[in-house]
């Protein structure tokens, strides 16, 4: 299973998975790419911030 939003492979048991009324699946790995293709609309093939992200260690 994929990421809907980054991309990336999701190992089972974890991320989640969002069903429109629909029919309409949609994985997420995070909350972050939940939110990000739900609430903000992005589109997942300009987003860089992923692989960004993790090399930045706070
Ligand atoms: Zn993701």
């Amino acid at each position: 299973m994929k990421c809907s939003f980054c991309g990336k492979e999701i190992p089972l048991g974890t991320g989640k998975i969002f069903v429109f009324k629909t029919g309409r699946k949609l994985t997420f790995c995070s909350s972050k790419c939940e939110r990000n293709m739900l609430k903000l609309k992005r589109k997942p093939a300009k987003q860089k911030w992923v692989t960004k992200e993790k090399k930045a260690t706070r």
